[in-house]
Parts: C-alpha cells; sequence; structure tokens
C-alpha cells in the first residue's frame, strides 16, 4: 500500500531528523577538538557574535594545520581533508590558500564542513534574536486581544 504523501509539517520535521543525523555524522567524523569546537556557537546572540566566533574557530583550525618547519607549505584542510583543485598541488598554500578555503573566499573552493558551520551559527545567533526579541514584546491581555479583534471586525479587516 502507498504512503500517503507527508503534510509541509511531517516533511519539515523529517528534514530536521535528516539534518540532525547529518550533523551527528560529520562530527563523528571529525577529531573531537573540531566536532566541539564547531559546536560551541551556543553563546552566539547575535548576527556579529556569529561572525566573532566564526572568526575565532578559523583561526584556531588555521593553528592546527600549520606545516611542520621543512616540510612543504602546503596542507591538506584539517575539516574536510580538501586540496586545491590544481591536479598538480596537494593541499592549500599556508596560510592564505587554507584561509581562503575556509572562509570562503571568493575564487577559493569553500570548505563545505566550514560552510555549513557557519550557516548553523548564523541561524542560531537569528534564532536566539527572534526569541529575545519575542520575549521583550508586551503581553497582550486577553480584554485587549477582545478590543483589537472587535475593532479589526469594525472595520472590516478580518
Ligand atoms: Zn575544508
Amino acid at each position: 500500500m502507498k504512503r500517503p504523501p507527508r503534510t509541509s509539517e511531517e516533511e519539515i520535521v523529517k528534514l530536521q531528523q535528516d539534518v540532525r543525523l547529518l550533523w551527528e555524522s560529520v562530527e563523528a567524523l571529525l577529531p573531537e577538538e573540531f566536532a566541539a569546537l564547531l559546536k560551541s556557537y551556543g553563546d552566539c546572540g547575535t548576527l556579529g557574535e556569529a561572525m566573532v566566533w566564526h572568526d575565532k574557530v578559523i583561526e584556531k583550525i588555521m593553528a592546527t594545520a600549520e606545516p611542520r618547519e621543512g616540510a612543504s607549505n602546503r596542507v591538506r584542510c584539517p575539516l574536510c581533508k580538501g586540496s586545491s583543485t590544481s591536479p598538480y598541488d596537494d593541499g592549500f598554500v599556508y596560510p592564505g590558500g587554507l584561509r581562503r578555503h575556509l572562509e570562503g573566499e571568493a575564487n577559493a573552493r569553500e570548505c563545505p564542513i566550514m560552510r555549513a558551520s557557519r550557516i548553523r551559527a548564523v541561524d542560531y545567533a537569528l534564532d536566539a534574536r527572534a526569541q529575545e526579541f519575542r520575549r521583550h514584546l508586551p503581553r497582550v491581555t486577553a480584554d485587549e486581544n477582545k478590543r483589537r479583534l472587535a475593532r479589526r471586525k469594525r472595520e472590516g479587516a478580518t
């Protein structure tokens, strides 16, 4: 028997579960230190704080990728193990190439894990901002609500 199509709400719940599972999978594949770092966006309550968090995360990742003395100045991305698109080079030039990869600068091959982490932190910050805003909205009393509804009905704006 064919399953009835999901409602929009069911579809959203399913997608949220899928995203959560994917994040758990990504975090399971990362070294613990990086997984914890990418989950540390919980204090971001504004877009500005999310961007500061993003820059700090990149600095910490950059610090772990520093090439050993005497080694090549190219490194693979510590998060996604990515490399430049050039078939002749392995890794990104350190520090500029790796930084451009992590920041997703214009022509750089953007790090998919850092990109997803940035989006997650920004979404979280904007949600936190929206919740803070709602908390400070004046409460509408039941009487006030009745008056508003009556006024809308009178004015024909229902
Ligand atoms: Zn990467």
